[in-house]
Formats: structure tokens, C-alpha cells, sequence
């Protein structure tokens, strides 16, 4: 089960993630996530990521694609996995698509959660986080019993300069511009299933499942 699974900041891509992750033993690769390990490991690219990152610049492609092919090629990615992150852009599918070729793998499915974004600013804006416990709470979804309070520590909740409104009307309008292109490259392919994220969770992960098939 090759899984690419593509979705806005806010859409529950880590959830079905780790849903996915339990169903079929696959390991979750994320960018951030390789990029640590990449470094962790001291390895030549995590060392000019590192480089990179440490000056305050974007990782340039070369770097970031030989990070993904080094994580792909690891044993634990033979029987599947489920990137996270990668590609952003037409130019990295195409590398994508140029290792897959390499390791002798098909992608199974680019799964996108899609999710319209006025859900995703509601979901985002009405995020509470404790200070004192990180407890997170939503207004809406899931509020504290006294407004502004933690049920589990009595700590006081705020919202996080990420989740206010303009900001995420932001990140959103940037993620839109840069995935229509992979969108419409992964169903040229044949390989795009778009999946309802503002259903419920379970529903959501039964719909990922079903188009897995
Ligand atoms: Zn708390």
C-alpha cells in the first residue's frame, strides 16, 4: 500500500494518518519528520539540510528529493508506506514518480482529504490550548466547561497566533495555489481520489480505505 495523501493544514491528515498507519502496518513519512531523522542520522544530505535550515533558508529540491530517497529505500518502505508532505510540487512528483520507478513501485493512490475552507477556518479559529497542560479544546466542538478554563488543570486557555483567522485564510490560499497543479498531475495519472473530509472521522477513514481497494 503505497500511499501519498495529500490535504489543506487543519484537514485531519494526521489522524487518518495514524489510522492508516494501524490498518496496515506501514510507516508514516512525513517531510518535517524526514528532515529530523535525516539530521539525527548525520547523514551527507541531513547535514546540508541542516546547513539550510540553520541560515534560515528553504532546503532546495535536490536536497529534500535525496532525503525522500533515502527514507524510501529503508526496508521498513518495502511493503508500503504513507508520505506525508512531499511532493509540493509538479517538479518533485515528477522526481517522486522517478524513484518510485527506481524501487520498483507503483503508488497505490494519492489520497486527498479535501475539506472547504470555511470548515477549516472555523475548525482553526475555535482551537483553545492550555498553557499550563497543552489540553486542547475547541469552542464549538469540544469547549471547556467554564469558558476560558481547562477541565483538566484549571489552567487558562488561549488560541494560538496560527490558528487566527487571517492567518489561516493565508496558509490556505497558499496551499490551494500550490496543490491545484499536483491535483490535476495525479489525475492525469489515474491515481486521484478526493475523500470528503468534513464528514466524521471514522467515515472519512472508511471512505480512504474504500478507495484503497
Ligand atoms: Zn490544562
Amino acid at each position: 500500500m503505497y500511499i501519498l495523501l495529500m490535504g489543506p493544514p487543519g484537514a485531519g491528515k494526521g489522524t487518518q494518518a495514524a489510522n492508516l498507519v494501524q490498518k496496515y502496518n506501514i510507516p508514516h513519512i512525513s517531510t518535517g519528520d524526514m528532515f529530523r531523522a535525516a539530521v539525527k542520522e548525520g547523514s551527507e544530505l541531513g547535514k546540508k539540510a541542516k546547513a539550510c535550515m540553520d541560515g534560515g533558508q528553504l532546503v532546495p529540491d535536490e536536497i529534500t528529493i535525496g532525503i525522500v530517497r533515502e527514507r524510501l529505500a529503508k526496508p521498513d518502505c518495502a511493503k508500503g508506506f504513507i508520505l506525508d508532505g512531499f511532493p509540493r510540487t509538479v517538479e518533485q512528483a515528477d522526481a517522486l514518480d522517478g524513484i518510485l520507478k527506481e524501487l520498483s513501485i507503483s503508488l497505490t493512490r494519492a489520497v486527498d482529504i479535501s475539506v472547504p475552507s470555511d470548515v477549516l477556518v472555523e475548525r482553526a479559529t475555535g482551537r483553545r490550548i492550555c498553557k499550563k497542560c497543552g489540553a486542547t479544546y475547541h469552542i464549538r466542538f469540544n469547549p471547556t466547561k467554564t469558558e476560558g478554563v481547562c477541565d483538566e488543570c484549571g489552567g487558562e486557555t488561549y488560541q494560538r497566533a496560527d490558528d487566527s483567522e487571517a492567518t489561516m485564510k493565508n496558509r490556505l490560499s497558499v496551499y490551494e495555489a500550490q496543490t491545484k497543479p499536483l491535483i490535476d498531475y495525479y489525475k492525469k495519472a489515474g491515481l486521484y481520489s478526493e475523500i470528503d473530509g468534513s464528514q466524521e472521522m471514522s467515515k472519512v477513514f472508511a471512505d480512504i480505505t474504500a478507495c484503497l481497494k
